[in-house]
């Protein structure tokens, strides 16, 4: 990985693939993802037709190392069998409760000050111990002329100074749609901040398109990008060369990451991740303990060894490289810091 912030010319993002040619392109079968890996097609444990269906972009793909069945990239998109066992106590398809707690379709006023907009259901990967996964978003998600009773409810509150769009995945939209609502939201005198949170440049670094670059440098709101990056091995050059571009337009990096046994639950990983994650100019913010979602219990850490990676990292890292160990639980005014 390259260790120093390099200035790439925008013309270079025409040379990646097209982004939604991508989307299009995903694996979505457990046994195309196998074969390709060169693990036997019929692997033990592995679900073949997932209540939540598969989605692997082969930009995500290539990151995933070939014959490793316990590779973390890879058990963050293979369906499972395990998904389907009984659900431990206090897990359910709503583990949140957000779906009470939308004042129009999509928007979320749980924490003073900020609404979170979920635009879109769609991602461009689908991870197994995705929250949303039960997420009824035909319902949920407004469509494009439902923005309007979002958009009206934020333009009637001045105590909301900031937005954060979210879905699904927010980048999903076209930059079209994108700059569109950026330019509404951005009429809004008291709406102070704009956050996108996404997966999408990660998963695919060609959605970093030279078109969405010349939007985040527009004089406006002040905008921060959280990405979601659970492992090192998610960076590559590729990711590297689009933050590159990202922080080129003058936007904050964050990064948000989840907890998640056999894919990041040690001290090794976490710390690997924060200095992969501070080398290409992003600053660790959150680590999420699981959401009790149901299907997912299998990729929970007990609290007491969370606590315990969290104090190891802190130990031997930077304050500023050390994400806060949070957990979200339903009524509270904001995410529970262990
Ligand atoms: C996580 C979350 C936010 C953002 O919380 P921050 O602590 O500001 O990052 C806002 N609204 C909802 C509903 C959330 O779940
Ligand atoms: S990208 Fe985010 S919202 Fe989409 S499946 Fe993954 S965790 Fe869920």
């Amino acid at each position: 990985m390259n260790k120093q912030a390099r200035i790439i010319p925008r013309s270079s993002t025409t040379l990646h693939a097209d982004w939604q040619q991508e989307l299009a392109t995903a694996i979505k079968s457990s046994r195309e993802l196998l074969r390709r890996l060169e693990l036997p097609e019929t692997l033990a444990g592995v679900d073949p037709q997932p209540d939540f269906p598969m989605r692997v972009p082969l930009s995500y793909l290539r990151r995933i190392e070939k014959g490793n069945p316990a590779d973390p990239l890879l058990r963050q998109v293979l369906a499972r069998e395990e998904e389907h066992l009984p659900p431990p106590p206090g897990y359910g398809p709503d583990p949140l409760d957000e779906l009470r707690q939308m004042p129009t379709p999509g928007l979320l006023h749980k924490y003073p000050g900020r609404v979170l907009f979920t635009l879109t259901g769609a991602c461009a990967i689908h991870c197994r111990y995705c929250f949303r996964r039960h997420y009824p978003y035909a319902d949920a998600n407004p469509a494009r002329d439902h923005w309007q009773a979002g958009l009206d409810y934020i333009r009637a509150d001045p105590s909301i100074r900031e937005v954060i769009l979210s879905g699904g995945d927010p980048l999903s939209l076209s930059d079209g749609r994108l700059n569109d609502l950026l330019d509404d939201l951005e009429s809004i005198t008291h709406v102070h901040r704009l956050r996108i949170h996404s997966r999408l440049p990660v998963v695919i670094p060609s959605r970093v398109t030279s078109q969405l670059c010349v939007r985040l440098e527009q004089p406006g709101c002040q905008r921060v990008l959280v990405l979601h990056i659970n492992h090192a091995r998610e960076i590559d050059q590729a990711v590297a060369d689009a933050m590159a571009e990202l922080r080129a337009t003058g936007v904050t990096l964050l990064n948000q990451a989840v907890l998640l046994q056999g894919v990041n639950d040690s001290p090794e990983a976490q710390m690997a991740l924060a200095e992969a994650l501070f080398s290409c100019g992003i600053l660790p913010y959150y680590l999420h303990q699981l959401d009790t979602v149901q299907g997912a219990a299998h990729f929970a850490v007990p609290e007491a060894r969370a606590r315990s990676i969290i104090q190891q990292v802190r130990e031997q890292l930077p304050g500023y490289l050390v994400p806060t160990l949070v957990e979200e639980q339903p009524g509270r005014r904001s995410k529970t810091p262990l």
